[in-house]
């Protein structure tokens, strides 16, 4: 019998990135989103208030306490966390269509998430057999309070509890496939967008049809 690559059929990649707030995350990837028009980026739901400036079902789906309970018990999440006194969750409909259908979903999602998709889905699910997890580190802790106090968006007491969290967060990094050291935007961008293209060519998403 001859061999037709036409006979597969090409899944996405789920590309799950997380990294302490300052660490200039949004930096690397909002350019890549831009310009790659293979890549999705999943809009969560969140019950933080908007910053100035964000739009809802663009940058976050902004709801509330009791419609977050309700997604949850309605199984609409892949996964979701507290993450610094607020909810934060991944919605199946934003992921697995898109995938299905080849296209990479970006996840900027925290440690707990991105942990816990890794230990909830094996290796035989859509989401295990095709999820990738990348770490982005700041220079150092130093350099990630210059950024976040200089980035002026958070109260005092909202700062500490991020600067607190990213210390706790940066010990986890060895638990994620790839590390990118943010010490150069550029060069940080570059790394991102290889690592993409590497996710694209791996035999794991190919699947007969
Ligand atoms: P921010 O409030 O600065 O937009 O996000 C705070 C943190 O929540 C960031 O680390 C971001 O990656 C994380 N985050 C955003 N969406 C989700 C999500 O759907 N699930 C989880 N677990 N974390 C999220």
């Amino acid at each position: 019998m001859s061999f037709e690559i036409s006979q597969y059929k090409k899944l996405g990649s789920l590309i799950v990135v997380s990294g302490a707030s300052g660490t200039g995350k949004s930096s690397i990837l909002k350019p890549v989103i831009a310009e790659d028009c293979n890549l999705d980026f999943s809009v969560s739901c969140t019950t933080r208030k908007p910053r100035p400036g964000e739009r809802d079902s663009v940058d976050y789906y902004f709801i509330d306490v009791d419609k977050f309970q309700k997604l949850i018990e309605e199984d609409a999440f892949i996964e979701h966390a507290n993450v610094h006194g607020n909810y934060y969750g991944t919605l199946k409909s934003e992921v697995e269509g898109a995938l299905q259908q080849g296209k990479d979903v970006l996840l900027d999602i925290d440690i707990q998430g991105a942990l816990s998709i890794r230990k909830n889905f094996s290796k035989e699910t859509l989401i295990g057999r095709l999820a990738e997890f990348v770490f982005i580190m700041p220079p150092s802790y130093e350099e990630l309070e210059r950024r976040l106090r200089g980035r002026g968006t958070e109260s005092e007491e909202s700062l500490k509890k991020r600067l607190l969290n990213a210390r706790e967060e940066m010990n986890h990094f060895l638990e994620y496939d790839y590390c990118i050291l943010n010490s150069d935007l550029y060069k940080a961008i570059g790394n991102f967008k290889s690592i993409i293209e590497s996710f694209r060519c791996k035999t794991r998403s190919f699947i007969s049809k």
